[in-house]
């Protein structure tokens, strides 16, 4: 996949997969790590794809298509969330599995990366097909996922209604309870305090730590967050709690802007399950104006390749930190950060919701549940620290936020396979 450039005839790369193995390729290069090392993490050590026929509602058979990718679990079982979409692909997994790895690497969890998907479209299905897709799902990966092996969670489009069906399903196949399973489940079925908010509390945390090194205050800061779902929706309440001002939010449907800030409890209450409020409005603007419009802190939270190397140089805030997975290309991230922008990398920003999913799992092992303030200081404790590793990483070795996250990410992989005695 790339996108022509009519300038210079190039393509800009836009397949996240082989931007990740590039990204890995150099930071592997800067910790003097032999090829075989790269050549072991840049792929998964594992991919499943399988198809799962499905009884419609109106009495059809459609088949599914779903992935799940093992990335590596030289440092224990492997976690990351499944994802229900339109536009899942085989190569996008593997690189949300490399992105699991290393965010699991950043904030130092025992796990290495997964994640699965499955190529559908939940809004436009019913709660009963929804229901029987999920526990289809579990019945074709059964064999390769458990609380020892490989612990799912949810990611866009899931929620915490498809993590209790799924651990359902695998709990009657393997004929026990297994909560530890899966996360991001309801808490009467063993789901953690914070969960919910727990990516967009790591979020808030970034940000705050990026206020630090660029000397702002987050009280009437200006922020846009592109993306109104789980991660986007909460963020914009907390950052509004902390008294900025939330000058633009969006979904896939368009964007909301207004340079007093927007009412985002009204839009809390109003937002969808899928996390779309702007199809209310009539003066709504596009996603890609919402993205250049004049902030402090930019959170995409949504997509993908949104800030390229063709909007890059438009762009004015002066973070950006990046609740979504892979939403800048590596062309952008050079732009941006020659530009004096701090990004704060997905890898890192996004750590949140995995962090607390390892607090869910741990919670389940032991069957003794910890209290929200405890999740929470535990979580602010995990992120403070991993920003200082991967700043001072980055300002030791003179790189952008992106390579430090990934040299920090990526060390502790190729330290455990060495161990293990795979390299
Ligand atoms: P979600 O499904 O709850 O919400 C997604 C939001 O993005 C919705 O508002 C949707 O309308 C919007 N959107 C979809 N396509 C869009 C497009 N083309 N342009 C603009 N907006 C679009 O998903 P989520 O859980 O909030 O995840 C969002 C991002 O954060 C993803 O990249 C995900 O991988 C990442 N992430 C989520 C978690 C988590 O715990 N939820 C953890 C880490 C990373």
């Amino acid at each position: 996949m790339g996108r022509q450039n009519v300038a210079s005839g190039q393509q800009e790369n836009l397949d996240v997969l082989v931007s990740t193995q590039t990204v890995i390729q150099e930071a592997l290069e800067k910790l003097g790590y032999p090829e075989p090392v790269y050549e072991l993490l840049k792929e998964p050590l594992r991919l499943l794809t399988v198809r799962i026929p499905i009884k419609m509602d109106d009495g059809s058979v459609q088949v599914f298509t779903g992935y799940r990718a093992q990335h590596n679990d030289a440092v224990g079982p492997t976690k990351g969330g499944v994802r229900f979409h339109p536009d899942v692909t085989e190569s996008e997994v593997k690189a949300l599995s490399i992105w699991m790895s290393l965010k699991c690497g950043i904030v130092d969890l025992p796990y290495g990366g997964g994640k699965g998907g499955i190529i559908c479209d939940p809004r436009k299905m019913s709660f009963g097909e929804l229901e029987r897709l999920s526990r289809g799902y579990v019945r074709a990966i059964s064999q390769l996922v458990g609380p020892t092996k490989d612990v799912p969670a949810p990611d866009v489009f899931t929620n915490s209604q498809i993590m209790a069906w799924m651990m359902d399903e695998y709990s009657r196949i393997r004929e026990f309870d297994s909560p530890g399973f899966i996360t991001g489940k309801p808490i009467v079925l063993g789901g953690s305090r914070g969960r919910d908010t727990a990516t967009a509390k790591g979020v808030t945390i970034m940000i705050e730590e990026a206020a630090k090194k660029r000397g702002f205050d987050i009280q009437g800061a200006r922020v846009v967050v592109q993306g109104f779902g789980n991660a986007g929706s909460y963020l914009a309440k907390f950052m509004h709690d902390m008294g900025a001002k939330v000058i633009g939010i969006s979904d896939a449907l368009g964007a909301l802007h207004d340079p007093n800030g927007l009412d985002i409890e009204y839009l809390l209450e109003k937002r969808d399950s899928f996390g779309t409020v702007t199809n209310l409005f009539q003066n709504t603007i596009s996603n890609q104006e919402l993205l250049e419009l004049d902030c402090d802190i930019l959170v995409p939270a949504a997509v993908e390749n949104q800030i390229t190397r063709e909007n890059a140089d438009r762009i004015r805030a002066s973070a950006v930190v990046e609740a979504a997975n892979g939403p800048t290309t590596l062309e952008a991230t050079k732009i941006l950060h020659d530009r004096g922008i701090l990004i704060v990398p997905d890898v890192l920003a996004s750590a949140g919701g995995v962090t607390v999913s390892y607090f869910e799992w741990v919670q389940n092992n032991q069957g003794f549940y910890w209290t929200e303030e405890e999740v929470e200081t535990r979580l602010r404790d995990i992120m403070v620290q991993g920003f200082a590793n991967v700043y001072n990483t980055a300002q030791a070795n003179g790189v952008d936020m992106r390579l430090a996250a990934y040299m920090v990410g990526v060390r502790k992989m190729a330290e455990a396979s060495r161990f293990r005695g795979w390299v």
